[in-house]
C-alpha cells in the first residue's frame, strides 16, 4: 500500500470503475494533443486515479503532472458514452494530492496569496481604489473578479463603462476571490466555502437582486459551485446574458472578419452559448463566421484548470491549435479574461487579434 489517503476519490470509486477504456475521449482531449501520452487524457487520468485509490501507485512527479495538465475543459465529459464526469474525478483526485502534500509550488503560492490577500497575485491595493468605485446599495451588482481587477483591467473598465452608459443603477462589491483557482487545483473545500460565504454576505448586504459577471471562471463558480455549498439568494447572469436583452445602438465594424471562441467554463460547463452570439449579432457590418469547433464542440484555449500557471508550455501549445482553427478571421472575440490572455500570448506572428466582447461593445456603444 502507498499510504496515500483517498477520502475524496473514495466518493467517486464507482465512477472510476465505469470507464470502459473505449478511447472516445482521446479524439477531443487538448492536453493529450499537446503531450501525446495516454496518461495525459481522461481515460489515462482515470487509470491513475484507480491506481491511487487502490494503493497500487505512488503519487510521484509523473502522476502529479498528468493530473495537473488537464485544463478541466470538459470536452471528454461530452464525448464519454459511459457518461463519466471525468472533471469531477480529476478535481477530487487533485484534492487528495493536495491533502497528501503533493501541491505544485505555483498553485500553493497562489492559494496562500488568496488566503492572505484575498487574490492570487498578492495585491494589497483595495479593490475600490483600483476600480475607482465605492460599493453602495443597488439592485444590480457587478462582481469583477481578481483577474479583471488586477491584471486584465480593460475587461473591468469596459464592463463598468458599458453599465454606466446603459444608465442602470449598479454597484461594485466588497469582494474577495471567488474561489475558482483554489477549487480547480484541489485546495481544501472548507477554505473555498468560507470565501463563498464572505462574497454572498457582501452581496446580500448591498441588497443586490441580480449579480452580473464578465469572467467565465467566476460565473461558473456563482452559477454551479456556490449553490452546492452556500445559499445564493440572487439571480446570476453573465454580462452577455445581461446585454443580450438590451437594445444596444452600436457603431459599425464594417468589413472585419470575426469569429467567436466559447470559453469552456461559460459554454460546456454552464451552457451559455447563444447570448454572446446574440450580442455579436447586434454589431453592424461585422462579417461573422463560426469556427469548425463551436458551442458544445468548441476547443479549449489551454488557460484553465491551473495549467497556464503550472505548465505554460503545454498551455501555449493548446492555445496555438485554437488560433490555427481561426486562421480565416481578423478577430477572435471571446468572453473571458483568461481566454483573452492565453490566446493573445500565443498569437506570435499571426495577423489576428483576440479581444473580450465587452471591450468591443464599450467602444461601439
Ligand atoms: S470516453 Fe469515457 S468510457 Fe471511454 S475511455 Fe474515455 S473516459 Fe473511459
Ligand atoms: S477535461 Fe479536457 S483536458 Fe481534461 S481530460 Fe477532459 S478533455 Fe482532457
Amino acid at each position: 500500500m502507498s499510504g496515500f489517503e483517498t477520502d475524496n476519490l473514495e466518493k467517486v470509486r464507482k465512477a472510476v470503475n465505469v470507464c470502459t477504456m473505449c478511447g472516445f475521449c482521446k479524439s477531443v482531449c487538448p492536453s493529450f494533443k499537446a503531450i501525446g501520452w495516454d496518461t495525459a487524457l481522461s481515460r489515462g487520468r482515470i487509470i491513475l486515479s484507480y491506481g491511487l485509490l487502490n494503493g497500487e501507485l505512488q503519487a510521484d512527479e509523473s502522476v502529479v503532472r498528468n493530473m495537473y495538465t488537464c485544463t478541466t475543459c470538459a470536452d471528454c465529459v461530452r464525448r464519454c458514452p459511459s457518461k463519466v464526469d471525468i472533471v469531477d474525478i480529476i478535481e477530487l483526485c487533485r484534492a487528495d494530492l493536495v491533502k497528501n502534500g503533493n501541491i505544485l509550488p505555483k498553485h500553493k503560492a497562489m492559494c496562500d496569496n488568496i488566503k492572505e490577500f484575498g487574490n492570487p497575485f498578492a495585491e494589497t491595493a483595495p479593490r475600490a481604489e483600483v476600480l475607482g468605485r465605492t460599493p453602495h446599495k443597488a439592485k444590480i451588482g457587478y462582481f469583477v473578479g481578481c483577474t479583471a481587477t488586477y491584471r486584465s483591467k480593460k475587461t473591468a473598465e469596459a464592463t463598468l463603462s458599458i453599465l454606466d452608459k446603459l444608465g442602470d443603477d449598479f454597484t461594485t462589491i466588497d469582494e474577495t476571490c471567488c474561489g475558482s483557482v483554489m477549487q480547480r487545483v484541489g485546495w481544501p473545500q472548507e477554505d473555498v466555502t468560507k470565501m463563498m460565504q464572505k462574497n454572498v454576505d457582501a452581496i446580500k448586504a448591498l441588497g443586490i437582486e441580480t449579480l452580473v459577471l464578465a469572467c467565465a471562471g467566476c460565473y461558473r463558480m456563482f452559477k454551479l459551485e456556490y449553490p452546492k455549498y452556500v445559499d445564493v439568494p440572487f439571480e446570476v447572469l453573465h454580462i452577455t446574458e445581461y446585454l443580450a436583452k438590451k437594445d444596444l445602438k452600436l457603431k459599425p465594424m464594417d468589413g472585419v472578419k470575426a469569429t467567436y471562441h466559447d470559453p469552456c467554463h461559460l459554454g460546456r460547463h454552464c451552457g451559455v452559448y447563444e447570448p454572446p452570439r446574440e450580442v455579436i449579432k447586434k454589431i453592424p457590418g461585422l462579417q461573422f463566421k463560426e469556427m469548425e469547433y463551436n458551442r458544445k464542440t468548441s476547443h479549449c484555449c489551454g488557460g484553465g484548470g491551473g495549467v497556464r500557471s503550472a505548465y505554460p508550455e503545454e498551455s501555449m501549445t493548446i492555445a496555438s491549435t485554437r488560433l490555427d482553427e481561426a486562421a480565416f478571421a481578423d478577430l477572435i472575440i471571446t468572453t473571458c479574461p483568461f481566454c483573452v490572455n492565453n490566446l493573445s500570448s500565443a498569437v506570435g506572428d499571426r495577423k489576428i487579434q483576440v479581444r473580450d466582447l465587452v471591450e468591443i461593445i464599450d467602444e461601439l456603444l
